[in-house]
C-alpha cells in the first residue's frame, strides 16, 4: 500500500523492510532489518546503489564523533551510519516534482532546517537547529540514518543529478568533491592564478587539489606522507607534491610558491603540527582553511594571524550547492577521480570494507559498498 500523497512506480517495487547496518558499541556494526522509510513533503525515497566509506565514518563508528544522534553519541541507538552515497529515485513525497522516478542522483549531506537565519543565508551546513529533526534538519549519516542500508529518504535540495557517464562508484565521490569546492570558492574565495597549498593527501585533500587545479589555482602544492597517494595527487593535477616525512614542509612550500608564502592553504590532515605549519606557510593577507576534524584541541600562533592579517576558518562539509557545481566539473571531465576509488565490496561485507578503509589495506583510498551486483565474501572486488 502506498502512503498518502506518495508516488511510486511499478518499475521500482518497494519492499516494506530492508537490510540496514546499525552501530552498537564503538567499532561494532550489526546487520539488521528496518522498515523502508517513507518520504515526506519535499523528500524522495532513494534506492541506494553505492556508498563510499569516508574517514568521518571511521570517526563516527569508532569514536562516536562528529556524529550527534538525539543530542549525544551515536552508540546503541539503532542508528545507521554512512553519508557518501548515490542512488536511484524510487518514490516521490507529496507534491514533489523536482525529480522523477528512475533518475540517478548523488546526495549532499546537509538539509538545513530552512527557517533559521543561517539557512536563510544559504549557510545550511551551519544550521542553528543542527541535529533537530523536529525542525526539519537532517544530516544523513551524522544526525539521522545514513546510507549503509538499501533505501533512504533525502530532501530534494540535497540531490544532484548524475549523468549516465558517471558510474555509481564515482557518483559516491561527488559529495567529497563538493566539500572541496565549498572550501575553495564560497568559503575560501579562491580566484584563478592564486597559489594553493593542500596539507594532507586523504580523499578530501586529493579532491581539494583536483578541484583547485580545475578552478585555475597555480601552483597547486600537496604535502603528505604516502608516496602512493602523492603520486595520485600529481595525476589529479597537483603541480608539486612534497613528502614531508623527511622534509621541512614550510621551507619546501616556500621554495615553490616564494618566500612570502601561499595565497591559500587548506589543511586536510587534522594533525596539530600541520595546523601550525599551515599558518606558517600562508602569506600576509591570505587565508587558511581547516577542513579536517582534529582529535585534540590545538595551540596556534594567533600573533601571526593578527600581525599579518591572515583569516583562519573551519568548514564542515559542503554548502551553497557546491556539490552541484562539483558534479558539473566531474561531468565535464575537468579531472579524473577514478584513481581515488580503489575497492568495492558487497553491502553484506561492510565490516571487511570498513577494515580496509580504516587500516588503508592494499592501498585503499575510497572503499565503496553496494547492495546489488557485487558477490558477498569477495576479499577485494578489484
Ligand atoms: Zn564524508
Ligand atoms: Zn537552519
Amino acid at each position: 500500500m502506498t502512503p498518502d500523497g506518495v508516488t511510486t512506480s511499478a518499475a521500482f517495487p518497494i519492499p516494506e523492510r530492508m537490510k540496514a547496518w546499525v552501530l552498537d558499541g564503538p567499532g561494532e556494526v550489526r546487520l539488521t532489518e528496518k522498515p523502508v522509510p517513507v518520504p515526506g513533503r519535499a523528500e524522495v525515497l532513494l534506492r541506494i546503489d553505492a556508498v563510499a566509506i569516508c574517514p568521518s565514518d571511521i570517526d563516527n563508528i569508532w569514536y562516536g564523533w562528529p556524529a550527534i544522534v538525539d543530542g549525544g553519541p551515536p552508540f546503541n541507538k539503532n542508528w545507521t551510519p554512512g553519508h557518501e552515497y548515490m542512488g536511484t529515485v524510487v518514490a516521490l513525497g507529496p507534491a514533489v516534482d523536482e525529480f522523477a522516478i528512475g533518475e540517478r542522483v548523488a546526495v549532499e549531506i546537509h538539509a538545513g532546517c530552512g527557517q533559521c537565519r543561517r539557512c536563510r543565508a544559504g549557510l545550511y551546513t551551519s544550521c542553528l537547529n543542527y541535529g533537530n529533526r523536529a525542525k526539519g534538519h537532517r544530516a544523513n549519516g551524522f544526525t539521522t540514518d545514513g546510507g549503509f542500508c538499501e533505501f533512504q529518504v533525502n530532501h530534494v535540495n540535497t540531490m544532484a543529478r548524475l549523468s549516465d557517464d558517471i558510474s555509481d562508484e564515482l557518483g559516491t565521490l561527488v559529495v567529497t568533491a563538493g566539500t572541496a569546492m565549498y572550501a575553495l570558492t564560497e568559503i575560501g574565495g579562491l580566484i584563478a592564478g592564486e597559489s594553493l597549498v593542500v596539507i594532507g593527501e586523504g580523499p578530501i585533500g586529493l579532491f581539494v587539489a583536483a578541484v583547485g587545479k580545475a578552478l585555475g589555482a597555480s601552483p597547486v602544492v600537496v604535502t603528505g606522507l604516502s608516496p602512493q597517494r602523492l603520486a595520485i595527487a600529481k595525476g589529479l593535477g597537483a603541480d608539486h607534491v612534497i613528502d614531508v616525512r623527511d622534509t621541512d614542509a614550510v621551507a619546501a612550500v616556500k621554495a615553490i610558491v616564494g618566500e612570502l608564502g601561499a595565497d591559500y592553504v587548506v589543511e586536510c590532515s587534522g594533525a596539530p603540527v600541520a595546523i601550525g605549519q599551515a599558518i606558517a606557510m600562508a602569506s600576509r593577507g591570505s587565508r587558511v582553511c581547516l577542513a579536517a576534524f582534529p582529535a585534540e584541541s590545538t595551540q596556534v600562533d594567533v600573533g601571526r594571524l593578527v600581525r599579518d592579517n591572515i583569516a583562519l576558518f573551519g568548514i564542515r562539509g559542503e554548502g551553497k550547492r557546491a556539490v552541484h557545481r562539483a558534479c558539473a566539473l566531474m561531468r565535464d571531465g575537468k579531472f579524473d577521480a577514478r584513481p581515488l576509488h580503489t575497492h568495492t565490496f558487497a553491502l553484506d561485507d561492510l565490516p571487511t570494507a570498513l577494515h580496509y578503509a580504516k587500516d588503508k589495506l592494499d592501498g585503499a583510498i575510497k572503499v565503496v559498498v553496494k547492495a546489488r551486483g557485487v558477490a558477498a565474501g569477495r576479499v577485494a572486488a578489484e
